[in-house]
């Protein structure tokens, strides 16, 4: 993931300085804004592994905040509103949100949702096969398939194809991937990963033909599509 760091976006100081005070004491990094406006430009350039957005905002609400967030990102994001009845409402609209808590919370019980949604979405792809379209991934037998074809790949490219078929549709940026094919504390080049990427997609199209199933998301880094552009 890309750190671990969570922002907070709540205008409401006194909310803010609880939540921040118990994640941190949970072994977390945390930023605050107060602005919805700020949240924007913020996730592009810190890349935070999970945004904690409440609803009613100044500057931009948070549910436009919300779906501007996922134009470019797949970070986590639990939704924290006023109103219960709020929930049903924004459940509805798809905004891309991953939870949604209402006020007033625990704080205990924020932690416990931050906890569960960031092993939901950064967990490590497990040993089940993996089937998306046309592609399936057997991880007992490093097998990988494409249109029925058995595909040659290298470890590398391999445990990149999985990575992006775990988690279908979700953008991985490039220094996500970095972190996940070559370890942790690898100080790897973004560069290597799109080499690497364009192998893969080179691969997978001596099998199957038409639009290709991995996605570049321009200045953030790539999705695997769970149906063909
Ligand atoms: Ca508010």
């Amino acid at each position: 993931m890309a750190g671990r760091e969570i922002l907070i976006a709540e205008d409401e100081i006194k909310i803010a300085e609880i939540l921040q005070d118990y994640l941190v004491k949970a072994g977390y990094q945390v930023s605050c804004l107060e602005r919805g406006d700020q949240v924007v430009p913020y996730v592009k350039k810190e890349q935070p592994c999970l945004l904690l957005l409440d609803l009613m905002l100044p500057g931009l609400d948070g549910m436009e905040v919300c779906r501007e967030v996922r134009k470019f990102s797949g970070v986590p994001i639990i939704m924290i509103t006023a109103r219960v009845e709020e929930i049903d409402r924004l459940l509805g609209l798809e905004l891309g949100a991953d939870d949604y808590i209402c006020k007033p919370f625990s704080p205990r019980e924020v932690v416990a949702r931050v906890k569960a949604v960031l092993r939901r979405v950064y967990a490590p792809p497990g040993d089940k096969t993996l089937v998306v379209g046309e592609v399936s991934l057997f991880p007992e037998t490093h097998q990988a398939l494409a249109g029925g074809r058995e595909l040659k790949l290298t470890p590398c490219e391999y445990n990149l194809l999985k990575t992006l078929m775990s988690h279908p549709n979700r953008i991985f940026s490039r220094n996500e991937l970095i972190n996940i094919v070559q370890g942790y504390d690898f100080e790897g080049y973004e560069r290597t990963i799109d080499s690497h990427i364009k192998n893969l997609r080179k691969k997978l199209a001596e099998h199957l033909p038409g639009p290709g199933v991995i996605s570049t998301i321009y200045g953030v880094g790539y999705k695997f599509n769970s149906q063909p552009r």
